[in-house]
């Protein structure tokens, strides 16, 4: 049984815990967003790929959501005295030799793919972890406080100023990886994860070809939004201020002509024949992940087909 799935760094790195899980090693490729790289210290910095990669490593912090559970900020700290700038961002020391790992990888010729590949290899992981694109691919949002390359709005604005429109800096230029692309082909079930569909999958979605790939897979999505809210992160202020429903028929909108069925949480039931009036199959499914059993629940029932129809 061979799953792709598209993630952000939150929802959908989650619910690639519980498919890596249930699955058989190898049978898992994750399809990861990398709009929201950026370079920080000289360094490339991938905070969705590494969200995967430490989930899926175990070594993720779970009361945070993100960086290394238990790392130190020395070198940051250092960094901050020494003058370097963009230090908000907080990067521990552990995480800090992920950066530099990556960087020098990729300084040797290696492409994005291939420097994810060789660190999830030395992570035990035996899920391919596999970047949407090996191109610069760079989301700028337009906000009250004016266009904000992602970190800036996400870390440095902490998500305040209202997001007004999406821009993806090269987008022309950028293709998705052939590994990405062969993933969705050969793939007997693709799923969008429950990650933000604006900032996480819409910068997937939105490599040419993508969408095509993952409509001919006849996919399934699982919503972010859960009873009007997003569980973490800006998402549910991002589809109200970009006018868009705050539900998770809003998000299904989305995503109606790109996937098949569309998986509602079990506290938005009611929802499910608008999603089928947008042509999608609703599903509905306890979809919050508080517990790895939640995880893994989640991931088997998608395999077994996406849990009860409701019509
Ligand atoms: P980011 O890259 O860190 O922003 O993370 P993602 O884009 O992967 O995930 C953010 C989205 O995941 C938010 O909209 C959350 O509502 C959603 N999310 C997080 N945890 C869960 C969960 O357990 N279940 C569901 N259904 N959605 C979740």
């Amino acid at each position: 049984m061979r799953v792709a799935l598209l993630a952000g760094g939150t929802g959908g790195a989650k619910l690639a815990d519980g498919f890596a899980r249930v699955l058989a090693p190898g049978e898992l490729s994750v399809i990861v967003n990398v709009a929201d790289d950026t370079e920080l210290h000289g360094l490339r910095v991938s905070p969705d790929i590494d969200s995967v990669l430490y989930t899926l490593a175990g070594l993720l912090d779970r009361t945070t959501g993100w960086g290394v559970a238990g790392d130190t900020r020395t070198a940051l700290g250092m960094l901050e005295r020494l003058g370097a700038e963009r230090t908000w961002f907080q990067i521990g020391d552990a995480d800090l030799a992920t950066h530099v790992r990556r960087t020098q990888l990729i300084r040797d010729g290696a492409s994005l793919t291939d420097a994810t590949a060789a660190m999830a290899a030395a992570l035990g992981i035996t899920a391919r972890i596999l970047p949407a694109s090996d191109d610069r691919l760079r989301t700028m949002l337009q906000t009250d406080a004016g266009e904000l390359d992602f970190q800036d709005y996400f870390v440095g604005h902490r998500q305040e100023p209202e997001v007004r429109g999406v821009r993806l800096d090269g987008l022309d230029a950028a293709r998705p990886t052939p590994a990405a692309l062969a993933a969705l082909a050969e793939a007997d079930l693709v799923v969008i994860g429950p990650s933000n569909p604006v900032v996480s999958i819409g910068p997937i979605l939105a490599l040419s070809g993508m969408r095509e790939a993952v409509a001919a897979s006849g996919a399934m999505a699982v919503s972010p939004i859960v009873a009007g809210r997003a569980l973490k992160g800006p998402a549910d202020r991002m589809l109200a201020s970009l006018g868009e429903e705050v539900t998770a028929v809003g998000v299904a909108r989305r995503y109606a002509g790109i996937v098949r069925a569309f998986v509602l949480d079990a506290a938005d039931a009611a929802l499910a024949s608008e999603v089928a009036a947008l042509g999608l199959e609703p599903r509905v499914l306890p979809t919050v992940m508080r517990s790895d059993a939640d995880r893994d629940a989640l991931a088997t029932a998608l395999i077994q087909g996406g849990g009860i129809l409701n019509r």
